[in-house]
């Protein structure tokens, strides 16, 4: 059993408080597969975890597009089944994870707003607050000071994303987010694109991205990488995968594992919070393998 969560890759070194969060939400991620719960569930609630807690850019942390809107993206896939939700552009829902899940039930794969929202209603899912002081305040100094704001568009991203391999040797994986700084309105990354920001399938592996979804959609990332993982370990994948990312001048991080239980961890930007538990450690880092 192993299960790998990550609050983003970036050029700004991540606080203690989203290390500590990580590692909270990897610790109980990690015992719903010990209390033999399935790798998409322990995927879905790490990830949720992350959602509540403000820190990252998803869920209730997530950021505002340029008309002071939250809309946010979230995708889950689960490697047995090879069965995928998603959803785009979400209004007023706390955890974009759940309302992925609630897609990949039903007879569809990908839901924009309106279609996610009465979905997800109609299983009960928790309304966002209210957009907050806070919140608004950080849009008008995101508005007042756009051209400095182009290199953290570039440089720093907080996506959340978590894979998990379980009991079974099923793997599933997630990523929830809020897109990046400086986004138009109607603005779609490479989160809640499978094959771009998340990809599962038992037979080749499980993967999770996270930089500039811009770049990442134009490898299709987290397929590529899973294709690649095949036939070579997951570390060799990744960095063949990054390097290609590299050279179309995007930026990336990604976490991908193997039924094996082997895994990577790594990045093109100086830093990445991330972090993993199996049955002997939790690791949780502000940086793991980087990538040139
Ligand atoms: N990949 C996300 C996006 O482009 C951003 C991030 O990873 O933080 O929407």
């Amino acid at each position: 059993m192993l299960l790998i969560a990550h609050g983003g890759a970036g050029s700004k070194r991540p606080s203690i408080t989203a290390l500590k969060k990580i590692r909270e939400a990897i610790k109980y991620g990690y015992s719903i597969l010990a209390g033999r719960g399935s790798a998409l569930t322990a995927v879905i609630e790490t990830i949720a975890v992350l959602e509540d807690s403000g820190l990252f850019n998803a869920g209730i942390g997530a950021n505002l597009q340029l008309d002071g809107v939250r809309r946010v993206d979230a995708a889950v896939m689960e490697g047995g089944r090879c069965e995928a939700g998603s959803v785009i552009g979400l209004e007023g829902y706390k955890n974009p994870i759940r309302a992925a899940g609630v897609v990949m039930e039903s007879h569809h794969k990908i839901l924009t707003n309106i279609g996610a929202r009465v979905l997800s209603s109609a299983y009960g899912l928790d309304l966002m607050p209210e957009l907050d002081d806070k919140s608004i305040k950080r849009l008008k100094r995101l508005k007042a000071g756009e051209h400095e704001l182009v290199e953290i568009f570039k440089k720093h991203f907080s996506t959340v994303g978590a894979l998990a391999l379980d009991r079974d040797g099923d793997l599933a994986a997630g990523s929830s987010t809020g897109g990046v700084a400086l986004m138009l309105p109607g603005r779609v990354g490479d989160t809640p694109i499978i094959g771009a920001g998340i990809y599962a399938d038992n037979a080749s592996g499980a993967v999770a991205c996270t930089g500039r979804g811009e770049d990442i959609i134009r490898v299709c990332l987290a397929k590529e990488v899973a294709m690649r993982m095949r036939e070579s370990a997951p570390a060799a994948s990744a960095r063949a995968s990054l390097r290609k990312i590299l050279s179309i001048g995007g930026e990336a991080g990604l976490i991908a594992i193997k039924r094996t239980g082997a895994f990577a961890i790594m990045h093109t930007t100086a830093y990445m919070a991330c972090g993993y538990a199996n049955k002997k450690e939790v690791v949780v880092k502000d940086g793991f393998t980087k990538v040139n």
